[in-house]
């Protein structure tokens, strides 16, 4: 008999919940009649802050933390606030309760959509940049000093040896699971150890997990030699990992290089609890058009089909990622050309196309 899993729905705003109905509807094309999930919607975002005063309710962490995954799909609105001017982000929160410590942002291309690149190889990207998520700059969220005077303000980096030792372990753990599929077998600390004792720290401790993975290769990289290196070659990369400010940076970079934020999935994982969503934020100037490129909202979903597979044995599931995956690389390449890339295809059409394309 096929396995039931509980999935929290995080909908979100903006754009949030036009993308997230269509990938449950795909999600279930995929399993077909394998395993099943059974769909909590939950309240957060900026919209519900401003309706009742609250981000994220406590009932609804009470269901994510009972779900088995997460799925989210955006939120925060640039209108509403919390009093000291920040945007409203129950995504950072949620990542922060659930120490989902290791961001996963694959950069794969997807055959057909094309990049800003001109080089061939620019459209056969597969590299992952993972984001160190629950501390680094992000640590000063709502602890900013401003002194009495107005004459300054200061917010203050946090690395751990705790969350660094297992973000390094997380990284060399993917290096070898791709390795094994061909990858290179490389990781690479992207930092400024050069200007800041907290990112010498950070190198430090990689150095010691990098020494308990003598089958990877262990490389370094100052953060802007990075940004320059991805444009210029970005082939040559296998897994980055990185502080969390530079790695929300990069990745949008990332993003970039595989035909825009509508293109680039996520993950962000913890020992025991994971949420997926797209990279992109909640796109409020294209909220209700109609425009919205779903396809990263349903990459997300095939990485959360393929850890729920990992982590409960289930092979059905895997294959139901891999199945999605393939339906997406399928109608990219038989045309699609979404909004973002100048084309005419929104949320209506790639969702219907991605559909069409998924085989059993
Ligand atoms: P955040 O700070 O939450 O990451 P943001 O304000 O930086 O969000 P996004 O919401 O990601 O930015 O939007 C950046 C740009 O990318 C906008 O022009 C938006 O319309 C576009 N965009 C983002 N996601 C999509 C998508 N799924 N489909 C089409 N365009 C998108």
């Amino acid at each position: 008999m096929s396995r039931s899993y509980r999935i929290a729905l995080l909908s979100g705003d903006g754009i949030g919940p036009e993308i997230l109905e269509p990938c449950v509807e795909v999600m279930a094309a995929v399993l077909c009649d394998g395993p099943k999930l059974d769909h909590r919607w939950l309240p957060a975002g900026a919209g519900h802050y401003r309706d009742t005063g609250e981000a994220l309710p406590e009932s609804t962490m009470v269901e994510a933390r009972a779900a088995d995954a997460i799925l989210l799909a955006a939120m925060g609105l640039p209108e509403v606030r919390y009093p000291d001017g920040r945007e409203i982000a129950p995504q950072l929160d949620l990542r922060e309760e659930l120490q989902l410590y290791a961001g996963f942002r694959p950069v794969r291309s997807i055959p057909g959509v094309g990049g800003p690149l001109s080089d061939p190889r620019g459209d056969r990207l597969d590299f992952v940049l993972i984001r160190e998520s629950t501390e680094g700059l992000f640590a000063g969220r709502g602890r900013t000093r401003i002194a009495a005077d107005g004459s300054s303000a200061e917010d203050t980096m946090v690395i751990t040896r705790s969350a660094s030792e297992r973000l390094f372990r997380a990284a060399f753990t993917e290096a070898r699971r791709r390795k094994d599929r061909g990858g290179q077998g490389v990781v690479t600390c992207v930092d400024k150890a050069n200007v800041l004792g907290g990112f010498a720290y950070f190198r430090s401790i990689f150095d010691e997990v990098a020494a308990d993975h003598p089958d990877i290769e262990a490389r370094w990289s100052y953060v802007d030699a990075t940004a320059l290196n991805l444009v210029r070659n970005p082939w040559d990369h296998d897994v980055l990992v990185t502080e969390n400010m530079f790695g929300d940076i990069l990745s949008d970079l990332g993003a970039a290089l595989i035909g825009g934020m509508g293109m680039a999935p996520s993950a962000d994982i913890g020992d025991d609890a994971a949420v997926f969503q797209p990279c992109h934020g909640t796109a409020p100037d294209i909220a209700g058009t109609g425009k919205a490129n779903p396809t990263a909202m349903f990459l997300s979903g095939a990485m959360l089909l393929r850890w729920l597979g990992d982590r409960h044995d289930d092979r059905a599931l895997a294959e139901a990622a891999d199945r999605l995956e393939a339906a997406v690389d399928r109608a990219f390449t038989s045309g699609l050309r979404s909004t973002e890339r100048g084309g005419p295809d929104g949320v209506t059409e790639i969702t219907a196309a991605v559909l069409a394309a998924i085989e059993h």
